[in-house]
């Protein structure tokens, strides 16, 4: 059983979730500009417009950056210390997540990756990362 805090979706995340859980990565992408972003929101942060689309994603992306967590939130005392990532995707958004099966001290910034679906419940999907190959 998964015990550690879960995303709640709201109106405006619902379908990154929602992609999540089908193992796409889903982004919200401007029809005007075709910028991508992420955070979803309704207006384009480019040019403003509201005409928006989500799109899927390619799933790839780099290490943007990275730290090594030694607080024990709840929920997480047992994976302490543990890593979390900024990956900046193909698309240009960044993401914060984890990088599995990399050992903190093989982490390298703009080492490539590649998302991948932990399906932690029965409703709900978290996007990891993975190396990729260069
Ligand atoms: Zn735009």
């Amino acid at each position: 059983m998964y015990t550690k805090p879960i995303p709640q979706a709201d109106d405006e995340s619902r379908e990154f979730y929602d992609g999540a859980r089908r193992h796409e990565l889903m982004l919200m992408r401007c029809r005007a500009c075709r910028a991508w972003r992420l955070p979803s929101r309704p207006r384009c942060p480019d040019c403003w417009s509201t005409d928006t689309e989500w799109a899927r994603a390619s799933g790839r992306g780099t290490l943007y950056s990275f730290g090594i967590m030694h607080q024990k939130f709840p929920g997480f005392e047992a994976d302490t210390p543990f890593q979390y990532a900024v990956v900046e995707l193909d698309e240009g958004p960044r993401i914060v997540s984890n990088v599995v099966d990399v050992p903190p001290d093989g982490l390298r910034v703009d080492m490539p990756l590649l998302a991948v679906f932990d399906d932690v419940s029965g409703d709900t999907t978290l996007i990891r990362f993975t190396k990729a190959a260069a």
